[in-house]
């Protein structure tokens, strides 16, 4: 059973030798009285957030660090159950939800796993479209934003997991709509692909306050935001008069913990009476069922495209891992560990 462990605590940019690949052993057959599931790991999903739990984490917080040395990572993915000793489980289901970074994994904790029922959109979009990641996007864009028609909608990493969704959600409810990403496939993605109005690649911006002006001469109502630092302050000082920002992640401060970079123009948010909300999906599971009801139909009929950066092999998932911090994949990055 190989599996993914962490050799030890990371300070600043996670490396790819930060991860190791081992060879364990695991009986594929539950013992007697065994209330836990056996899967075989089929997909995992790389999320930024993982890297929280790279660090000695004291106190109380919303995720657990990972044990270096000995456990594999945990996150999300996509598994199908080769045994049973639980009720709601039988073999042959496919499921999604937390799991291990391993080729199979006895699952005894079977709180925050879903049964995955439709089977004809692929398997994989349950790491991404399907799963934490479109659920982010929709109840950061839905229930946090407020959103009407015809509003100015800003959203940085925008060819992401998260950020390709929210981008079309607003444009199908008639917003104006454009997205910052850091290269120009992305950027192209984002124009041809996803619908955006207007696209840019921050990274060839000089003064981000300006490529701002330029795309948003009347100003921002939503800002979608994704990434904090220098993207945040210069949005603040874009922003309209009540306008919205849902602060989904910051993703360009998680590698500098320890020295995170100051925003400046927080005095925004009383001048324009900006709300300004955080969020955590986890608090959102509830309306799994009628997300689904919704996404279904829009991924069937064509309406919401998704692209997925998919890896394949367990081994190279410490790289695909490592690449959400430098950019490098294209869509919403998947390991692909076993077809079913
Ligand atoms: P993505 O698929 O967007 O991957 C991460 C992307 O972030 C990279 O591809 C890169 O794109 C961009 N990025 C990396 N470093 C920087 C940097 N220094 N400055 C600017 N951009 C950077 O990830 P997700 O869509 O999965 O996640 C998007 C955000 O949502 C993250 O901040 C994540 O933590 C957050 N999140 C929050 C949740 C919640 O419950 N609140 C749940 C899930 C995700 P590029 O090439 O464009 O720079």
């Amino acid at each position: 059973n190989k599996q993914v462990i962490l050799k030890d605590y990371v300070s600043g940019f996670p490396k790819e030798s930060d991860m190791q690949v081992i060879n364990g052993t695991m009986k594929l057959k539950l013992q007697e009285g065994s209330h836990g599931i056996v899967v075989k790991n089929l997909y995992l999903s790389c999320d930024p957030y993982m890297r929280s739990r790279m660090t000695r984490v004291e106190g109380p917080n919303v995720f657990t660090s990972y044990t270096p040395g000995s456990q594999p990572l945990t996150g999300f993915g996509v598994a199908k159950v080769l045994d049973s000793g639980h009720p709601n489980f039988k073999k042959g289901d496919l499921i999604w939800g937390t799991n291990s970074w391993e080729e199979y994994s006895l699952i005894t904790e079977l709180e925050g796993l879903f049964k995955i029922k439709n089977t004809d959109v692929p398997l994989s979009y349950y790491t991404g479209i399907l799963g934490m990641p479109g659920l982010t996007a929709y109840v950061g864009f839905y229930e946090v934003c407020s959103p009407k028609k015809g509003e100015y909608v800003f959203i940085s990493a925008a060819s992401g997991a998260v950020g390709q969704l929210v981008g079309q959600f607003a444009k199908l409810m008639g917003c104006y709509v454009v997205g910052s990403a850091g290269s120009k496939e992305k950027v192209d993605l984002l124009r041809n692909k996803f619908g955006f109005d207007e696209a840019f690649n921050y990274k060839e911006e000089t003064d981000l306050d300006g490529a701002l002006k330029r795309y948003f001469p009347e100003g921002i109502d939503i800002y979608f935001e994704n990434v904090g630092g220098k993207m945040l302050d210069a949005v603040l000082l874009n922003m309209k008069d009540h306008g919205r920002i849902s602060v989904c992640g910051q993703v360009s401060q998680y590698n500098i913990l320890d020295q995170p970079e100051g925003v400046q123009n927080l005095m925004c948010l009383i001048y324009k009476r900006i709300h300004m909300k955080g969020f955590v999906v986890f608090d959102y599971y509830n309306i799994y069922p009628k997300f689904l009801d919704v996404m279904l139909p829009y991924i069937r009929e064509g309406k919401i495209m998704y692209v997925e950066d998919i890896a394949e092999g367990l081994e190279s998932g410490p790289a695909a891992l490592v690449g959400l911090y430098s950019g490098r994949n294209v869509g919403k990055q998947v390991v692909l560990i076993a077809r079913e």
